[in-house]
């Protein structure tokens, strides 16, 4: 009887619900989808007309009225509508992927620290409309730090730093709550937008997004290396607007993003003076963990390492972290229950 009912319901998902990428772990086969966090809608219908790797591709190649938007804008819902529908999308291709079944799936979703109780909503809301039939909901730091294998349940205090697209996100975490946090929309995006006005100030030549992208990610770094490296890009000529050629180094590129890493030091230097002094005492000695894109930025460790004289590493695979701690939750519903910002039985006591 029992596994007559099993057959039917659908397998568990862990979801990473990103500013920029958005993932989905499914109980026994692993992380099935990782996506770019985009919408592509046609603006005269209203429509979504493609999500994800699909929408990506649409940037900046479609006809004038299909947009390419980012549902979650510096860690938070700009776009309901579209969060919902990507969510949904995914939601249902996790489903097809694992065969589907009559009855949904029970599903963990990371989400960004800072959101609203109206946001908490609409991504429970929206997980539902696409068929789950549990809803729970986790901060992506602690999710973060149960996929780096951090003892979150102890009474020993662990830090991470996750560095994502909008936001990055720093947490203290001790006996399976955040006992001193910070989130700042100070991560990816804006290290690319820095690069974009340096380059434009200092070569007057204009680039776009994902020419500063592949330039941070080819030799953006956060302390001097040891061999100098360049990269030669193109970009439109700010006088007479024709395309032109310009070699930018790594030092160049430190210059721009200087101002916005010192901003994430200091706000881990904030972070880590408002926690209880035990608790920092533990941080000390073992160190914090970087995750998120953020963390592969060239020697951003170093740069921490250095300002806090704490030890600093980098997570496993720091992309996944949320997605897999998602799926560790799954695993073991009742030993991470205090961890869960919202549980489906909670609200549905409150109703
Ligand atoms: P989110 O959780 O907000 O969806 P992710 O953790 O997926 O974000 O990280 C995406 C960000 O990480 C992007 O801004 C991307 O440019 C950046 N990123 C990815 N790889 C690297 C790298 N090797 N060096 C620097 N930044 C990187
Ligand atoms: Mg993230």
């Amino acid at each position: 009887m029992l596994r007559w009912f099993k057959e039917r319901f659908s397998d568990d998902m862990g979801i990473d619900l990103g500013t920029a990428n958005t993932l989905v772990y499914v109980k026994g086969k692993g992380i099935v989808v990782n996506e770019p966090s985009v919408v592509a809608i046609n603006q005269k219908t209203g429509q979504v007309v493609a999500v994800g790797k699909d929408a990506s591709k649409m940037v900046g190649r479609t006809p004038g009225h299909v947009v390419a938007v980012r549902p979650l804008v510096d860690g938070v819902i700009s776009n309901f509508e579209a969060t919902e529908e990507m969510l949904a999308h995914f939601i249902r291709k996790a489903m097809e992927i694992s065969g589907k079944k009559m009855l949904g799936p029970r599903v963990v979703v990371g989400i960004p620290s800072g959101i609203t109780n109206v946001e908490k909503r609409a991504v429970r809301d929206a997980a539902r409309n696409a068929g789950a039939r549990e809803v729970h909901l986790v901060e992506e730091p602690m999710a973060g730090a149960i996929g780096t294998k951090l003892p979150v349940g102890e009474p020993v205090g662990s830090m991470v730093i996750d560095i994502g697209g909008g936001t990055t996100d720093i947490a203290v975490i001790s006996l399976g709550g955040i006992v001193a946090s910070k989130n700042l929309r100070v991560a990816g995006d804006r290290l690319n937008d820095d690069i974009i006005n340096y380059v434009r100030e200092e070569f007057k030549i204009l680039i776009g997004e994902k020419t500063a992208e592949n330039i941070k990610l080819s030799i953006g770094s956060a302390t001097e290396l040891s061999e100098p490296i360049e990269l030669s890009i193109r970009g439109r000529d700010l006088v007479t607007g024709l395309p032109r050629e310009v070699v930018v180094t790594d030092t160049d590129i430190r210059e721009a993003l200087g101002p916005a890493l010192a901003l994430i030091v200091e706000s881990v230097k904030e972070v880590l003076e408002s926690t209880p002094p035990e608790v920092v005492a533990d941080v000390m000695h073992r160190g914090l963990v970087l995750l998120g894109g953020g963390a592969l930025i060239t020697n951003l460790a170093k740069l921490l390492e250095d300002e806090l004289k704490v030890p600093v590493y980098i997570a496993e695979d720091p992309l996944t972290c949320v997605v897999r701690g998602a799926g560790f939750i799954l695993e073991d519903l009742e030993r991470f229950a205090s961890v869960l910002v919202e549980r489906e039985d909670e609200l549905a006591r409150e109703k």
